[in-house]
Parts: structure tokens; C-alpha cells; sequence
């Protein structure tokens, strides 16, 4: 998931009749079968699941849906296989969140259960109990998600693009799955899996599993997903759907008023695939597809397997935001294949992501462009750290009793710059090495940060005597040995904000060649500045204006910092046109941070709540207390 720093319709009209053609598959590399790899590592205790998988893990899920906009709801069956982990075992599990069961069948046989659903916890949700048959090997659970279902959002028509059909969308990360399937939703569990969703018919239904391109003409969609994934992975779109490929192997789905500027400004993704594969070994998910959702989406993107989720705020028509492709297509390596044990070990899936994602923007752009987005990422580490707790300045993180999607943003960059220290330390090919040797070992399988840490001390023993790996991990702040990244154009940029802060003229700035990390960077490294200060910047550089999502909130934070009133139109529009939480949340509490503003802020929120997503809405509710 990336919440950090950061239309070719294909032929729609002529194959409503034709059967539904599934994507073009390459050569992939297939799940290993349990006969090549190592024994799966024990589980562990994990904070935020009911699921007993030491007991009784599932396996393999049947889906069969009917996606209902009217009522704002899912229905229909799970089929859970299951493999007993302790022999004898007699009861299942699972993780519910708001669903009503209406009934449970265990098979062979197809016998009713008596079923047990607790009282919920309103993190966790309710245990679900089911008590097995000595041959019971699958068990099919009737049930109905809720219309206030925390993954899922219910768009009305006027929320999209197309504004002519709705949308539904899910966002299954951390632990919400469970509030639209049952299941064992921890991602130490993984389970292959299979779906059939029905969808109004001039709807089309895609999910993170292999996809079809062309609508289906009945609304019937079946979906398979061979390799092993956790819950957080599931994931589900239905919308007004085109889909443009890009090559063989990858391609874009969009609504279509958006599908022309999202093909071209995604169009490098073949060549990041093939960066990430130079780096860390073959991607072994068949295809890697894009799904651009409306504005609503709450994170950046979604890393769901072979079809990342993403915000259009990145669509800024010049790709200088598609860092985060690379940030989603490296999860397909570091959190989908070598997978978090437990939300407390965050770090692994997303430290690991941030400091590939950098890798492969480096193999693409060169080692200047990386290093504008490392020092980015630094600064957004040290405004961080002093808001945070000790507790949650470290990268292990303790999460017990919290919701893991309040677990700070620190971990992204920290945990970059520590693997950065790693592989300079070790020298670039030992590292890179090392890491390839990892994936590969740990491929399909959930790691824990001791067992990544007893990997490192086997691999890079040398490396780990230097570089106070537990004062990493464990210890809050910046140890004194982080890397320092250096950039010759960030350098001029910081000139050009010193000069204009002691006095100098606007005109005197050239930014006619800067990038827009170098604008972004400019506004971040500018003091406290007067209303008058901030007007000769906007009228020479109309920052105001800027269509460039990451440098427009960097200025319009400035703005509401340094009381520049002339920004707040376009505050509003800002936050009445998206709903990414990374900059809806600090916008608001920005705002309300000054008591004249507040009533400005809780005006917007009543005209903009209903168009953002539950997680996005809960986070702002509480911003706003
Ligand atoms: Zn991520």
C-alpha cells in the first residue's frame, strides 16, 4: 500500500455479445508445490486475528456473490477448504466484521453447524466459531456484508468519472476483509482462491486474480487465483470498465472518460516490470494490470496481486508521479510474496517496498531523479518523527489494541533508509544478492522480524557486527549512522528558497526547468512567510494552480500555515475532488489547528464526507473532534 510522500474503450459496444475473453497470460512461474520449498515457518501469535491456523488452516476459498447496489451489499456463499495443522483439531476459527451469517454447512455431507458469533470488538470485529466433523475438508458459510462494510465503497454515479454508473470498490488492507468475507484474516494464513460475482449487466467486475478484458454479457464473472495470497490481498472493483493493455503481459483498467490519460501516463510500467525482475528475479503472478479508481480511493494505491489498485491523483500528465507504480509493483516481491507475519512487522512489507520502489526508479531514471525521492522521503521522516510517540518510532512496531491502519507512515522511509545502510555497508552486488536469495527462500511464505533478522545475521554476518541492527529495528529516531542522500539539483532548489526567504524577488527563481520533485522541494524548504510573501510566489509560479497533486498540497499545508487566505478556494477543491487520505487527514487537521478555520474546515467536511471512503472518513472524524 502506498499512503506515504508521497480511453481506448477496448471494443465495449461490439462484445457485449461475445464471451468474455481472459487476459493474455505469459509464461509464469507457478506456486511451488509444498515438494520445493522448505516447511512453512510456525505461525505466530498475531494481535489482530480470532483465527486459530494453528489449529485449523484454510486452504483454498470458493466465492459466489451477488454484488447489489441498491441494498449496498454482498450475499451469497463462502467455501472454505481446510487442512487441519494440529491433528483431531474440532473447531474452526474466523474473523467476521459486521457480516450477518445466516447459516453454516459442513462437507462432506453438506450438515448444518452450530455455529457461535461473539459479541464484536470494535477493532476486531466477531469470532466466529464453528465446530468441525472428523471429516469435515470444507466448510460453505451463507452470509450478507453490511452497507456500512469498512472495505467497501458504495459510489453513487456522480462520484465517478463517468458520472453515469456507480462504482464499488474494496480496500481489503489491514484487517478488513473480514468485514466483507469470513475468514482467517491474518496474513500469516494464505489460501489460493476462486469467485463467482454477478454484477449488473452493464457493469464489469475484476478482482486480484486472473481478469478478463472485455465485458461479460450476462454480468457473470469467475475469477481464479492459483497462487497463495492473505486476506489483505483480496480485493474487488465493479464499475463502467475499459481496459487498454499495454503490452503482452500488462495493461490498464479505467473508467473511460480516464482510460486515454492513464494509458499514456502509465505506459513505462513494461519497462518497470522488467527493472524489478533485473534486480530481484522473475515476477511470478502471470500479469501485472493497473485499475485507476475514482477520486474516493483512500490510499495511493492498493497493491492487490496482478492488478494494483490506484488513486487518479497520480495522473499529473507529465509521469512525474508514477514512482508509485514502481512503489506497487515492487509489493509484488517484498509483502505479496515474502509476506508480514503480523501488522506489528509492517516494516518488512513496506520498508522493503519503499527502498525497492527507489531501486527501480533509479534503474529507470538514473541516480539523480532517485535521489530527489530519497530526500523527499527524509524530510517527510524527520517532520514525522517528532509528532510520534517513542513507542512508534520504531520499525517493529507494537499494535496490540490499535487499529493497524493507525500505524504511522514512519516505517515506509525509515525502513528504506535502513536497507539502504545495509547495502551500502555490504556494497551494492553483495546486497543485491542477498535480497534475490531472500525472496527466493521466503517465496509464498509470512516472515516475522526476528526470523528477517536471523536471515540477515546468516547471510551479511559481517554487515550486521557494523550497523546496530537492533537500534534500527527496536530503538526510536534516526540512529546516528543513516545514510544520507545527496542530490546537486536539491541542492540549488534549497539556494533558491534561502535567497527568496532573506528578502530576495520571485523573479529572481528560474524554475522553468525544475521538475516537479524540485518544486515540491522548494515549497518544503521554505520558512514561515507573510500572506504578501506567498502572493508574489503564486502570481510568478501559481502554485495555487498547480495540477501537480504532491506540490499543490505541499503548498496549500504552506498556506494555511502562513494564514495565505487566497489558497483556500482551491483547499476546498482540493478536498471535495479526492479522497486520499495521506492528504485529506493533514489538510484538516492543519485547518483545525487554527480555531478561526474551523468552522471553514467543518463546512467542506459536510459537503465532502460522503464522497470518501470509510477508512478516509474515520480518520478525518477523528481529526476533527
Ligand atoms: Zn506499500
Amino acid at each position: 500500500m502506498k499512503r506515504l510522500t508521497f480511453a481506448l474503450l477496448l471494443v465495449a459496444a461490439a462484445c457485449k455479445q461475445e464471451q468474455s475473453a481472459v487476459a493474455p497470460s505469459v509464461a509464469q512461474t507457478p506456486p511451488p508445490s509444498s515438494a520445493q520449498t522448505a516447511a512453512p515457518p510456525a505461525f505466530v501469535h498475531d494481535p489482530h486475528s480470532y483465527a486459530r491456523p494453528d489449529e485449523v488452516r484454510v486452504t483454498h476459498l470458493a466465492l459466489d456473490l451477488d454484488v447489489d447496489f441498491a441494498k449496498k451489499q454482498l450475499a451469497g456463499t463462502a467455501a472454505l477448504t481446510i487442512q487441519r495443522t494440529r491433528p483431531n483439531a474440532s473447531t474452526l476459527t474466523l474473523d467476521t466484521h459486521d457480516l450477518a451469517i445466516q447459516s453454516v454447512a459442513l462437507n462432506p455431507g453438506n450438515v448444518p453447524a452450530q455455529f457461535a458469533l461473539a459479541t464484536a470488538d470494535p477493532i476486531l470485529g466477531s469470532k466466529l466459531t464453528i465446530p468441525l466433523q472428523p471429516a469435515t475438508n470444507t466448510v460453505v458459510i451463507r452470509y450478507a456484508s453490511s452497507p456500512g462494510a469498512r472495505a467497501l465503497q458504495w459510489l453513487e454515479p456522480a462520484m465517478t468519472a463517468g458520472k453515469k454508473q456507480p462504482f464499488l470498490l474494496s480496500q481489503s488492507e489491514a484487517i478488513l476483509a473480514r468485514t466483507w468475507v469470513p475468514l482467517q484474516d491474518s496474513p500469516q494464513v494464505r489460501f489460493t482462491y476462486e469467485a463467482t460475482i454477478r454484477v449488473p449487466h452493464e457493469l464489469m467486475a475484476v478482482m486480484s486474480a486472473e481478469n478478463v478484458t472485455q465485458r461479460s454479457a450476462d454480468g457473470v464473472y469467475h475469477f481464479t487465483m492459483p497462487q497463495p495470497v492473505p486476506s489483505y490481498l483480496m480485493a474487488l472493483g465493479v464499475g463502467d470498465l475499459a481496459f487498454r493493455a499495454f503490452d503482452g503481459r500488462s495493461g490498464v483498467y479505467a473508467e473511460v472518460p480516464v482510460i486515454d490519460a492513464a494509458s499514456r501516463e502509465f505506459s513505462d510500467t513494461p519497462k518497470m516490470i522488467g527493472a524489478a525482475e533485473q534486480l530481484y528475479g522473475p515476477y511470478r503472478w502471470g500479469r501485472y494490470d493497473l485499475l485507476v479508481l475514482p477520486p474516493s480511493f483512500p490510499y495511493g494505491g492498493m497493491e492487490n496481486p496482478r492488478l494494483t489498485f490506484l488513486t487518479p491523483t497520480v495522473i499529473a500528465g507529465d509521469k512525474s508521479l508514477v514512482s508509485l507504480i514502481a512503489h506497487e509493483l515492487a509489493h509484488s516481491w517484498s509483502g505479496n510474496l515474502v509476506t508480514n507475519a503480523t501488522w506489528n512487522d509492517f516494516w518488512l512489507n513496506e520498508g522493503f517496498t519503499t527502498y525497492f520502489e527507489h531501486r527501480i526508479t533509479e534503474a529507470l531514471y538514473g541516480r539523480e531523479y532517485s535521489e530527489m525521492l530519497w530526500l523527499l522521503g527524509l524530510t517527510q521522516v524527520k517532520e514525522e518523527l517528532p509528532t510520534l510517540p517513542v513507542k512508534d518510532q520504531a520499525l517493529y512496531l507494537d499494535l496490540t489494541g490499535r487499529d493497524p491502519d493507525d500505524a504511522p507512515d514512519l516505517v515506509y522511509e525509515k525502513g528504506a533508509l535502513f536497507l539502504r545502510l545495509l547495502e551500502e555497508k555490504a556494497g551494492r552486488a553483495r546486497w543485491d544478492q542477498f535480497l534475490r536469495g531472500y525472496f527466493d527462500a521466503h517465496a509464498f511464505q509470512s516472515m516475522t522480524t526476528t526470523r528477517f533478522i536471523d536471515a540477515l545475521k546468516q547471510g551479511l554476518p559481517d554487515v550486521v557486527q557494523q550497523v546496530k541492527v537492533e537500534e534500527w529495528i527496536y530503538g526510536p529516531g534516526l540512529p546516528a549512522n543513516c545514510p544520507q542522500p545527496h542530490s546537486e539539483a536539491f541542492a540549488k532548489v534549497e539556494a533558491a528558497a534561502k535567497q527568496f526567504a532573506s528578502g530576495g524577488p520571485a523573479s529572481a527563481i528560474d524554475m522553468t526547468k525544475w521538475s516537479s520533485h524540485e518544486r515540491q522541494h522548494f515549497v518544503e524548504s521554505l520558512p514561515s512567510l507573510t500572506p504578501a510573501r506567498m502572493g508574489e510566489l503564486d502570481a510568478r509560479f501559481h502554485f495555487t494552480d498547480s495540477g501537480n497533486s504532491e506540490v499543490l498540497f505541499a503548498w496549500l499545508m504552506k498556506s494555511v500555515e502562513d494564514r495565505y487566505k487566497t489558497a483556500y478556494p482551491a483547499i476546498e477543491r482540493f478536498l471535495t475532488s479526492q479522497g486520499r487520505r495521506k492528504f485529506v487527514k493533514p489538510l484538516y487537521a492543519a485547518l483545525w489547528s487554527h480555531a478561526e478555520d474551523r468552522a471553514f474546515a467543518k463546512e467542506v467536511y459536510a459537503k465532502a464526507r460522503a464522497s470518501y471512503h470509510p477508512v478516509t472518513q474515520s480518520a478525518v472524524d477523528d481529526t476533527l473532534k
